[in-house]
């Protein structure tokens, strides 16, 4: 993280937080982890209490699934493989015979 120099103003990197010299003037500068608003997670305890909106339960709500990808359907006559939407009776752009996806009713005959 960069920190500044309070003596002279001279931005340099330390790996965190510490007492750390400035390599221009030697002054001691105190890095507070603050600072760079990192979250501590590295064996502290967690950050401020009262901080989540809801008290107890801590976890927040897992992300939804992923959308579920478009049906990949074969085709009988030729083996061509293709995406289809949602659809009952897709034709296949290679041959050009109609395959049924499964998706749906089967009610029409
Ligand atoms: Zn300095
Ligand atoms: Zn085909």
């Amino acid at each position: 993280m960069m920190v500044r120099c309070g003596a002279c103003r001279t931005q340099f990197e330390v790996p965190g937080p510490g007492r750390f010299a400035c390599p221009n003037c030697g002054s001691v500068n105190v890095v507070r982890d603050a600072a760079g608003g990192a979250p501590s997670e590295m064996g502290g305890y967690p950050t401020a209490p009262g901080a989540a909106p809801s008290a107890g339960s801590g976890q927040p709500p897992p992300p939804p699934p992923p959308p579920a990808p478009l049906p990949r359907i074969q085709c009988p006559e030729c083996e061509f493989t293709f995406i289809v939407g949602d659809i009952v009776v897709a034709t296949c752009p290679n041959c050009g015979a109609e395959v049924r996806t499964g998706a749906g009713s089967s009610e029409e005959e």
